[in-house]
């Protein structure tokens, strides 16, 4: 009896819940880590307030802007802004750009609702802003819930407006009206994918009719608002980008509050595990660290500021050249962890996980070998090679980590950066945070696994070639 104990001890893998393998210390940590990730979450609702805060954040930590042409030296730190909606910070190490970088990278655009162009109209005596929906949503989460609006106008002089508005107590929120149930009957026989369409995502924004003759007059008075908010003009949308976001703060979850509540945790999570551990790096590593947060991961990674843009392999050659190292032979020696959030189980829709291989809460950061869908399409797929090296380092740096699909195999799929990466010549794995409700206005994840996730990006950061 003892004996097939042992062997099954020896040779069988056992799940564990996370919180029957971490110390009461370490449990009082994760909370506390967990408070400045809230605080990141509040800042950033948008990549643009995203990429800001990590920029106040490196530069709190000695970090410099990073200028073409600047000399730099093991033990340097530095970042730069991608076009204002994309950051990279990077640490240089001892050893040579020659021997590969160590490159995070996330992504920390979110699904959301933006303006159209000519998004201001007047209808039955209310005005109203029309969407064009970005990223993956299913459009019934988004009405009835209150929104703030945040982005920036630029003016034709150049000149940028920041938007900002709905997230204070004291300010009024917007809103997407759906049917009352009791003219619902049509509605409610539609299947959830088409009983919502993207030209009904049309948003409350005022009522108050301008004091005058003629047409549009509540169109009129908000726009007459807004011109003495903002200092805009009706054609001033036109070079704007602006988003409708839920409105509200990052909560705790759970009566135990071992739950993060938010918006944007895909992928935001990442971003903020990944970067406060390159930021909190206290001694110069061996090999130049690097955290890129990408925009338009929700869009297939384009763009200029998106994780396929040439943007991104120009600042890593300047770094090279900076160090006297070569491109090439950077990539090819480099690593990267595509640093992304996986779906958790979820056993109210148990159906459409495969539960033996799927990722659970408090089980840790889910590494995955490979995304993509129907057989894989689209995936990176990492190579076990390189598993066995991020597997190792996890384990003799205390990560609490789990491998995970996403879901069963023939029920859809997703993407992440990897596969862009990977096209680079750079070994990489996708990594990330289970989230509950992923896309959803209002995501779920559980602390440990945050903590567990820049633990990760930690033993990442100090891996050996
Ligand atoms: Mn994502
Ligand atoms: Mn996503």
């Amino acid at each position: 009896m003892a004996d097939t104990e042992n062997l099954r001890d020896s040779l069988l893998f056992k799940r564990k819940n996370g919180y029957e393998t971490v110390s009461g210390a370490e449990v009082a940590e994760i909370g506390e880590y967990c408070e400045g990730y809230k605080l990141y979450l509040d800042r950033g609702k948008t990549e643009r307030e995203a990429a800001a805060a990590a920029a106040v954040m490196a530069q709190a930590k000695g970090f410099v802007p990073f200028k073409r042409g600047m000399a730099l030296k093991a033990g340097d730190r530095v970042f730069a802004l991608n076009h204002n909606r994309a950051f990279v910070a990077a640490v240089i190490g001892e050893e040579s750009m020659d021997n590969g970088a160590l490159i995070a990278a996330s992504h920390i655009d979110s699904p959301r609702l933006d303006l159209k162009p000519y998004p201001l109209y007047e209808e039955a005596d209310m005005a109203y802003f029309k969407t064009h929906y970005y990223g993956g949503i299913r459009k019934y989460q988004w009405v009835t819930i209150p929104l703030e609006i945040h982005g920036v106008v630029i003016k034709k002089d150049g000149e940028t407006v920041e938007v900002n508005f709905g997230g204070r107590d004291d300010e009024p929120v917007l809103v997407i009206n759906d049917l009352l149930p009791h003219l619902g009957r049509d509605q409610g026989a539609k299947p959830l994918a088409t009983a919502f369409t993207g030209e009904s995502l049309n948003v409350l924004v005022g009522g108050m009719p301008y004091n005058d003759d003629g047409s549009d007059k509540v169109k009129l008075a908000v726009m007459s608002l807004l011109n003495e908010k903002y200092d805009i003009c009706e054609e001033d949308f036109l070079s704007a980008e602006l988003s409708l976001v839920p409105a509200g703060k990052a909560r705790d979850v759970g009566f135990d509050a071992s739950f993060i509540g938010a918006y944007g945790q895909d992928d935001r999570v990442c971003a903020y595990t990944t970067l406060t551990a390159l930021l909190e790096m206290t001694e110069t590593p061996k090999r130049t660290c690097v955290c890129i947060l990408a925009d338009k991961e929700e869009i297939g990674s384009e763009g200029i500021a998106g994780m396929q843009s040439e943007w991104y392999d120009t600042f890593i050659a300047d770094l090279c050249e900076a160090t006297g190292a070569s491109l090439r032979a950077c990539y090819e020696s480099s690593a990267c962890l595509s640093a992304d959030v996986g779906a958790a189980f979820d056993p109210n829709f148990a159906e459409v996980y495969e539960k033996k291989n799927s990722a659970v809460v408090n089980g840790g950061a889910i590494l995955m070998k490979y995304t993509g869908s129907g057989g894989k399409g689209g995936s990176n797929d990492a190579n076990p090679e390189y598993i066995a090296a991020i597997r190792k380092s996890f384990d003799e740096n205390g990560v609490l980590w789990q491998m995970g699909e996403l879901g069963k195999v023939d029920q859809g799929g997703g993407g992440t950066v990897a596969k862009y990466m990977a096209q680079r010549n750079i070994d990489t794995v996708d990594i990330g945070v289970p989230v509950l409700s992923m896309h959803a206005p209002f995501e779920v994840t559980a602390k440990l696994d945050v903590y567990m996730m820049y633990k990760a990006a930690k033993a990442f950061f100090a891996l050996e070639k």
